[in-house]
């Protein structure tokens, strides 16, 4: 099952704590984080943001298994990647604003938060779907750098992506081979396909194309011959075969 976006947007109430209505100066990259809170939800976390009053703390979206979850818009400043006094570790981050004083990249960034599951793992969904969200936004703001919260202020989040640098340059490979698969999940595109494998002289072209490019196995002719498959495994294979390496 491919994982869609299913992007929602619900803002949580202006508050001096986790939303205080300043201005992004800009975006100049986006950065990773994890929620550090094994088995809570992307809901869970606009909840407690939502009522946070006890420290200064925030991120702009929240993805989990199922969604992807904005909580503050992303023209204002979330509290995510500046707990250093001296500023961010990456000079280019460096930003001020007289609301906002002292050079801190949470004016020109946005923070993305991958929440766990109650293991305290993240779950492979909430990573497929981060790289969706993470497409969204370089086709939104343009392409900058994504980071760590780590690479910004030294600090071990993503954990896992900063115990096992493997993961984190797999994630950043992963970011170009989701590309496709997002670009095919568009309604539109989805739908023009659709149109176009109603035929079955198609349908064969793209099954014999698809099996000796390597994108799907011989048992998926079978299938076919069969009437086995349904429209939608049928569009499933051509995306497959469209985006075969
Ligand atoms: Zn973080």
């Amino acid at each position: 099952m491919t994982v869609t976006l299913n992007y929602e947007v619900k803002h949580i109430n202006k508050n001096k704590f986790s939303r205080p209505g300043y201005k992004l100066l800009h975006v100049k990259a986006l950065v990773i984080h994890y929620t550090a809170n094994n088995g809570g939800t992307a809901d869970n976390h606009f909840n407690y943001f939502n009522h946070l009053r006890d420290c200064y703390a925030s991120a702009h979206i929240f993805v989990d298994r199922s969604k992807a979850l904005e909580i503050i818009p992303l023209n204002e400043v979330a509290f995510h990647a500046n707990e250093r006094e001296k500023g961010p570790l990456i000079p280019s981050l460096k930003a001020t604003a007289p609301y906002y004083p002292g050079g801190n990249a949470n004016l020109n960034s946005i923070g993305i938060e991958m929440c766990m599951e109650k293991d305290g793992t993240i779950h492979p969904d909430t990573i497929a779907r981060t790289l969706l969200v993470l497409q969204k936004l370089q086709k939104q703001f343009g392409v900058w750098p994504i980071y760590r919260h780590y690479d910004v202020t030294g600090k071990k989040c993503p954990a896992p992506f900063v115990a096992n640098e493997k993961l984190w340059t797999k994630f950043l490979a992963d970011m170009k081979k989701e590309d496709d698969e997002l670009k095919f999940s568009s309604p539109t595109v989805r739908k023009s396909f659709e149109k176009l494998l109603e035929s079955k002289a198609t349908q064969e072209i793209v099954i014999n194309a698809g099996i000796e490019a390597g994108a799907f196995n011989e048992s998926w002719r079978t299938k076919w011959e069969n009437k086995e498959l349904a429209a939608g495994d049928i569009v499933g294979l051509a995306v497959l075969f469209a985006t075969k390496k």
